[in-house]
Order: structure tokens, then sequence, then C-alpha cells
């Protein structure tokens, strides 16, 4: 089981090569801890490190790993598990780990079980070579050997040598590793497959699930330091990880839609301020819609900076297919003409000098959803927008899909009656053409609603003045949504049969003010489903509002900025 030790052992007494093996067989698959303060740190005592050994103890460490002989011989008092024993000398900065044969002789006689001993192959100054203190450690001592490498090659060389363990503690502390901050998987793993003697997994194991990891990569046991017995350090990173979300500066949102560019600040808990609305007059073409844009862009930024704000940065919603490469439009409707093909991030980073993102407006809704809206709480969802149209976006894992032209989540573009009514992108029977503006207005008068006094004169008011008089229960207004329930719950049970997500969402002007719409969308797709009764299918009215393209392109802006 333990081939070195037995080989080491052979040249020991027989009676202790046991005990060594006893002591290696106690560490298996267990949690040792490195009880050590670091220098000048107030925990820096004798009785303190005692004390922290004893708890760590309590909770169930198999063994510790302690500096010195004096801080050895107190902790021995109390415990007698396996002790790893280091003496740390330091010199020009570089540490060195046992660098000599008294040091070792030192901690075994204040009770230390195996000494770890610094096999680098970094230069010592008249140093004693790892070599001839591994040999009189097993020899004179009659104790184990950690080698404390920081490479492959010096583990190999250690293990070559009689080395009864061997551990991955100075890898990321010699001159040759020291830009790795991490634990170095790689090299547990290389280590595990190529040496024959128990590998300890050592440095930068931070977390519980870490360590973990480290036993199933193959680790014979796991030592954790600062991570369980340096406040200093573990109060460090909280306020580092804290600080660094403290300054997330506010963005700049933009949307751009058929009708107005709306814009404002927004701040990382997607908080809209200093909003501004400019008609989009798509009818101009590319240009105008363009200096739409940026009046709309400059009028927030001379507001913040009268506040003293410098936004961080600029993130676009924009109708049509947004290239996720590029940030350019790949495809637009009549709806903005001469959109297609504007290299609308290129330009507006070049016109601000403010890094840029752009996103598809209906993908920019569900962003917003996903982080400041009912999606905070969904690993996976789908959001559908009713309005003029229908736009929608896919959630998986809390990502959202773009697809490769960034046209993923096109639910409006799904045909839920084959053959059955035009819709504007071609094809006949997709689901827009049976739930949107026009449809509710045109499923009202097909039921003779009529309206006449104080005539709205665009279809966006009068549907909603549809949807006031459904809410006072007028037949005809009712009896279009309920067409329009009907319609929209075909598709919301495809999309529950293709993706089984956790809710489907649904907002948009349709939808506002008219939650029994929803709340029916759900009873019917229950009954449309395959074992709808028994999976429930949740379908509920999103919570964000009509700044939601504005919100949700700004989200890019900070995942960048973090
Ligand atoms: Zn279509």
């Amino acid at each position: 089981m333990l081939p070195q030790v037995e080989a080491s052992a052979g040249k020991i007494r027989e009676g202790r090569a046991k005990e060594m093996l006893h002591v290696l067989d106690r560490l298996r698959d267990g949690l040792v801890v490195s009880c050590q303060a670091a220098p000048g740190d107030p925990l820096e005592n004798t009785d303190t490190i005692r004390r922290i050994a004893s708890s760590v103890v309590a909770a169930g460490a198999v063994g510790l790993r302690v500096n010195s002989p004096e801080h050895i011989a107190a902790i021995r008092r109390d415990a007698d598990l396996p002790i790893i024993g280091i003496q740390k000398r330091y010199s020009k900065g570089a540490i060195r780990i046992t660098p000599d044969f008294a040091s070792a002789a030192a901690l075994a006689a204040a009770g230390a079980s195996i000494i770890a001993l610094d096999c680098t192959d970094r230069a010592w100054p008249n140093g004693e070579p790892w070599r001839s203190i591994m040999e009189r450690i097993h020899r004179e001592l009659e104790l184990p050997v950690m080698a404390d490498i920081a490479t492959l090659e010096e583990a190999l060389a250690a293990s070559a040598a009689g080395a009864d363990l061997v551990a991955t503690t100075l890898h990321g502390y010699t001159e040759q590793t020291c830009k790795n901050h991490a634990f170095n998987w790689s090299l547990l793993g290389d280590m595990v497959a190529q040496i024959r003697v128990p590998i300890v997994a050592e440095g930068h194991i931070s977390s519980p699930e870490e360590a973990s990891r480290a036993l199933s990569v193959g680790a014979w046991c796991v030592i954790v330091g600062s991570a369980i017995t340096r406040p200093a350090t573990i109060a460090a990173g909280f306020i580092h990880a804290m600080n660094k979300r403290a300054i997330v500066n506010p963005v700049i949102g933009v949307d751009i839609g058929g009708t107005s560019i709306k814009a404002g600040l927004v701040d990382p808990a997607g908080e809209v301020t200093l909003i501004t609305q400019v008609p989009t007059q798509a009818s101009g073409g590319r240009e105008v819609i363009a200096a739409g844009l940026c009046e709309a862009i400059e009028q927030i930024l001379s507001d913040a900076k009268e506040q003293g704000v410098q936004p961080f940065g600029l993130g676009i919603a924009s109708a049509g297919a947004i290239d996720a490469q590029d940030g350019s439009v790949f495809a637009a409707t009549d709806n903005l003409p001469g959109w297609a093909g504007f290299q609308l991030r290129g330009f507006a980073q070049e016109r601000f000098n403010l890094p840029t993102w752009v996103v598809n407006d209906a993908h920019a809704a569900v962003l917003a959803e996903l982080h400041f809206g009912l999606g905070r709480n969904l690993s996976d969802f789908v959001a559908i927008t009713l309005g003029t149209g229908v736009g929608g976006g896919v959630v998986c894992g809390r990502k959202l899909l773009s697809g490769r032209h960034g046209f993923a989540g096109s639910i409006g573009h799904h045909v839920i009656r084959e053959g059955g009514r035009e819709c504007n992108c071609g094809r006949r029977g997709c689901l827009e053409a049976y739930v949107s503006t026009a449809a509710l207005i045109r499923e009202y008068k097909e039921r003779g609603g009529s309206i006449t006094e104080g005539q709205p004169v665009d279809d966006a008011a009068l549907a909603w003045k549809i949807s006031q008089l459904a809410a006072t229960g007028d037949p005809a207004a009712s009896g279009a949504y309920q067409a329009l329930g009907e319609y929209l719950a075909e598709g919301v049970a495809n999309i529950f049969n293709l993706f089984d997500p956790e809710a489907v969402l649904i907002s948009g002007g349709l939808v506002e003010g008219q939650p029994q719409f929803v709340t029916r969308v759900g009873e019917r797709v229950a009954a449309l489903l395959h074992f709808g009764r028994k999976r429930k299918p949740c379908v509920r009215a999103a919570t964000s509002g009509r700044l939601a393209g504005v919100q949700g392109a700004a989200t890019l802006v900070f995942e960048a900025q973090r």
C-alpha cells in the first residue's frame, strides 16, 4: 500500500516502520490544518496557536502542520494526533522549510510525527542539500519525511530520493511558479499519476469544495491553512470582494424602438435616473435614427456631468437581430428602415469614447428580468414580450442564449397554425400573427367592438383602450383577450415542451393590467401539456416595466466591469 514507506522502513527498526505506516494511515482522506500565524500578526503567540489547534482538532481535523519546536511542544501536551513539523527560515525574501538537520532534530524532539522538508531545487546559500537531510531524518530520527515541492520534476526527484509523502505546498512560492495564485490541479493530477507514495494537496486550497475535489483527484490528504486559521486573510477576502462591487459605476442604458429612443443612467441595482426620451423618426432612415440616438446619449452625459457622475460605459438595446460578435445590426424590419448592416457598436464607441455593448431589445428585456426581476431567483426561464410583435429570450443556467446571428428566442416566429395567417416574416401561422397589438384590434372588431368617442390615433393607444374595456367586462374586448389567450397558450405549451423551464414570464403593453389573462394562459397551458397537471407549468407576468430595455442593455456593461 505504501511501497516507499516500506522501502525506507526497511532500513530502520521493524517496530518503528509499523508506527510510521500507522501515522500515514491516520491522515488518509482527512483534513490536516496548518496552524500558523503570519509574522507580526497579533495571533503569533504560542498559547494562541495551541488554542487554535485544539479548536480544529475538536472539529475533526486528523492532523496538524505546525511551525517551530516551541509550538509543537505546546500542542503536543493536548493532542496525540499526527503533527507535521516544519521550521520556516527566511533569507533575502525567500523562504526555506526545515533547511538543516539540526532544525529537523529539534522538531522531532518537540514531538513532530512527520518532518516536512523543502525539496525544491532552489539554491540555498551554504545550506545542507535536502537529500542528506532526508537521509539523516530517516536514519537518525526514524521519522517519515514530507517533501514540499513546487514542480513535477521536484516531486519526482523527491520521491525517487525516498520521501514518504510528497506535497504541492511550494507551488506558487518559488521564482519559477510565483505567477500562480491558485491551486494547480494539473500538477496534483500528474503527481498522483506518476508517483507511488501518498500525494498531499497543500497551498491555495481555499474552500471546502476544493478540498473535497483534491481527494477526488487522488490526494492522500488535504492541508488547509490560511482559509481556516488566519482571520486577517479571511477578512481581507471579504473586504476585497465588497470593494470590487462598490466600484461598479453607473452606466448609460439606451433602448431604440420603432417609435421612441429611451435612455437613462442605470445603477448596479437596476435603478434608472436621468431618464430621457426622443422620437425615433424611423422613416428618416439610418442617419436620422442615429442622430436621435446621439441626442439622447448627449443629454444623459450632460446631466450626469452636472451631478459629477462619470458613466463607465454604454449599453444599447435595439430592435433587429444583433450580431453578438461585433455589435452590428445583422437584420432589421421595416420598422427601422436602413438600420440593417449598421455598425452600431463601432459607431457609438467612437462617437462617445465609451466601452459599448449592443443587444437586441427583446433580449435586453430578458436580461432586465434576469438581473432585476423575477428571474433573480430562477436558473432556467423563457421570457416573452407582447406588443407590436412578439419578442422573447431563453435563459439557460442564468445565461441568455443569443445564437449565431442574434435570432435565438424568436418565439414570435414559431408556427402555431400551419397555413394560417400571414406573418410579416414571410411565413404563415406564426404566433406573432395571432398575438400582437394588431391581432387584438382585429379580434375586437370581429366581435363587433368599435371605439367612437375620442378615437385613439395609433394601434398602441387603441389596444390600450381595448385592454381597459376588457377590465370592465366589455364582451367584445373580453372575447378578444380570450382568443389571444388561446393562441398564446399554444405557443407557451410548445416552449414548455422544448425547454421544460422553471417559468415562462410574460411582459409587454398587452398584459399590463391583465393579471387574469396571464393566469388563464397558465391554466390553458397546463391543460394542453402532456402531464401538465403534474408539471404545474409556471406562467407569470414579468415584473420589469417600460424601462426593461434600458436596464437590460446596462447589465452587459456591469458584467464587463466586474
Ligand atoms: Zn413570422
